[in-house]
């Protein structure tokens, strides 16, 4: 059975951290936790991010920060998660290594093999920490606005989402997530920055994670929570087993579904009951699958086949929306949400 080795550095100095992130990544060497005290030292806020190696806004941040010098106002607990992955090259390129699972789908029992095991020393962690909320920054493979998501909706969650977004996504989906884990101790949101290599995804994390540091409070500003608007509870649209997915402009012939290139443009917008968002082969439905949290099967009451194109049934939202085939196989296509009348 392979160690899981988890570093700790404590309070490191600007000069310290190297002068790229590349650096940053290479003096931590593997999944290390970063403690700075704050101006406040009974309280602490805690940070995940770089769960996943591709997606790089959050673990940016982090680095800007320490290259600052700044002291947060409370107590920062930062892990920074899948540095392997992040480092392996071409850099920041894959989500984990051939080898190894998702770290973010681990954070359940069993807790078996090296990235389950190291998910249950986080959780372990965090709950001896004990932080006043938890941010765990990533990123979409797609183009998107920026958004927060959370199993459990309350204040707490808007208020943290409004220090970087105005979309907040609330599902019951249960994932083997970080945030999953935690959603009974204390505070916690998945904060989505955006697409990963967009220079505003890591501008929007800073501006998060600044705001998450520095504030007095994170709980005294209902008039930004408010303006938070809530979406619930989206549907899950995966392929079905064995059937292949590409991007292109018309219908590529020798998949079962080719997805319009430019779908990511849709993350967060409307489609009108008719619009295209594909072609299928075979004019048949049963190349994709929308399963509600429920687990029921809404893909009839949400899509259709015309003339071979693949078209929503209903006004519908679209989110989370990726173009990239491996993670569309691997994870989902997106999801979407039916447009009620009262929206
Ligand atoms: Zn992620």
């Amino acid at each position: 059975m392979s160690q899981v080795t988890t570093g700790e550095w404590a309070n490191p100095k600007a000069q310290d951290v190297g002068a790229t992130v590349e650096e940053f990544l290479t003096r931590l060497g593997g999944p290390t936790w970063i403690f700075l005290p704050g101006q406040d030292p009974s309280r602490t806020r805690a940070v995940t991010t770089l769960l996943h190696g591709n997606e790089p806004s959050g673990v940016r941040a982090i680095f800007q920060w320490l290259r600052s010098g700044t002291r947060p106002h409370v107590n920062l607990a930062c892990f920074i998660g899948a540095v392997d992955a992040a480092l392996a090259e071409p850099g920041f390129a894959h989500r984990h290594l051939p080898d190894c699972r998702d770290l973010n789908r681990c954070f359940r029992m069993p807790f078996e093999g090296r990235e389950g095991r190291m998910a249950a020393g986080v959780l372990d962690r965090l709950r001896a920490i004990n932080p006043e909320a938890l941010i765990d920054f990533h990123n979409t493979s797609g183009r998107s606005p920026a958004y927060g998501v959370t199993t459990r909706l309350g204040e707490p969650q808007k208020a943290l989402t409004a220090l970087f977004s105005d979309h907040l996504i609330v599902t019951d989906l249960r994932l083997g997530t970080l945030m999953e884990a935690m959603e009974d101790d204390f505070p916690t949101l998945t904060a989505e920055c955006g697409g990963a290599g967009d220079a505003r995804s890591d501008e929007t994390a800073m501006t998060a994670l600044r705001s998450y540091a520095m504030a007095k409070s994170l709980w005294n500003a209902p008039h930004r929570s408010a303006q938070v608007k809530t979406f619930h509870h989206p549907i899950r649209v995966s392929l079905e087993a064995g059937k292949q997915v590409a991007y292109g402009a018309s219908s590529l012939f020798d998949v079962d579904l080719t997805l319009r290139k430019d779908a990511e443009q849709f993350n967060f917008g409307v489609l009108n009951q008719g619009e295209t968002l594909g072609w299928v082969r075979g004019d048949s439905l049963g190349v994709v699958v929308a399963r509600d949290a429920k687990g029921r099967d809404r893909t009839r009451e949400m899509f259709a086949v015309v003339d071979g194109r693949l078209v929503v049934a209903q006004p519908a939202r679209i989110m989370m929306m990726t173009t990239n085939p491996h993670i569309a196989v691997s994870d989902c296509l997106f999801y979407c949400l039916p447009v009620s009348s009262s929206e």
